[in-house]
């Protein structure tokens, strides 16, 4: 079967049943329409196949953290962002309240605590300049221009208490630097992005493609640092469900509280799905579902494919 025939397929057999529960730590989620579901796949030559609410926009919460650890990397180098944020999985909730006891660095730039560190890192003044810089490679990457979605961002930023506390543990042992409530409006504001399922996918094909845009052929991350990218979203990307992840679904991604799952299979293609209902981990319950029909499917699992 075709390509986008097999994919609206996909959709239907796993839109069955629910389970699961919109974010409603961010008031704003809590309001998103939980029957939206969406998957795009983006090949290597820069082609797109989509189905069901291909052109929905959500924010991009935390799948916005391996860009912006991308964007760091090739800032400051692998060296300097190892000194400041480790590569270990946590085992822990995306929003624990975690150091490496040891080292006084956030575990990995997956969880809030490593993604705050590593957004104080990007270009762009404090506060929405880092997010902006941030914006623009996102918008390379797509080729389109995006939006910050306001009432989202407004929404998280009245409750980010519990950033505000990461943030002011991560001032403490000196891992961020400056105004800490400034820092935690751009990271809000960073996962504020709005994206739709077609733009995940072309931003994971160029991670599954060693960092060229299969669109523009421009080289836009070398492939040491995609290579750090998706190892770090393959331990770390699924929070403390990514063991379980990796065994049952087997492509490096990265999800993200608004529903989205970005996936990158090196050398084959970039994949994205959207639903909003989570699972007690923060992934989506159907973007789970139809991650692990299509790696089945298929035989994609790294550890499978040959
Ligand atoms: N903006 C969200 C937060 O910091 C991102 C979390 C997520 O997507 N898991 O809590």
């Amino acid at each position: 079967t075709p390509l986008p025939d097999y994919l609206a397929r996909l959709l239907a057999q796993c839109d069955s049943g629910d389970g699961g529960q919109l974010a409603d730590y961010i008031p704003e989620l809590a309001q998103a329409d939980p029957h939206k579901m969406a998957i795009a796949i983006c090949t290597t030559d820069g082609v797109v196949y989509a189905a069901g609410d291909t052109d929905y926009e959500f924010t991009i919460q935390s799948i916005s953290k391996p860009f912006a650890y991308a964007l760091a990397l090739r800032e400051h180098g692998l060296d300097a962002v190892l000194r400041k944020v480790g590569v270990e999985p946590s085992g822990e909730a995306f929003n624990e309240l975690s150091l490496d006891e040891r080292t006084e660095r956030p575990l990995n730039p997956m969880i809030n605590a490593g993604a705050i560190t590593t957004h104080a890192l990007l270009p762009g003044s404090p506060g929405a300049g880092r997010a902006q810089a941030l914006q623009a490679l996102l918008e390379r990457m797509t080729g389109r221009s995006l939006q910050v979605d306001e009432a989202v961002y407004n929404s998280e930023l009245e409750t980010a208490f519990r950033n505000l506390s990461l943030a002011y543990m991560l001032r403490n042992v000196g891992a961020v630097q400056g105004d800490v409530s400034e820092i935690v409006a751009g990271y809000t504001r960073q996962c504020a992005i709005k994206v739709n399922v077609q733009d995940l996918a072309r931003m994971a094909g160029i991670l599954a493609n060693q960092g060229r845009c299969p669109r523009t052929r421009e080289q836009l991350f070398d492939r040491k640092l995609v290579r750090q990218v998706l190892s770090v979203m393959t331990s770390c990307g699924m929070y403390n469900g990514a063991g379980d992840w990796l065994s049952r679904v087997g492509i490096p991604a990265k999800s993200g509280v608004a529903g989205g799952i970005l996936g990158a299979l090196p050398g084959q293609f970039g994949v994205a799905v959207f639903s909003p209902k989570l699972d007690e981990a923060g992934n989506s319950v159907r973007g789970v579902r139809m991650m692990e029909r299509l790696s089945g499917d298929m035989g994609l699992h790294v550890m499978e494919a040959l």
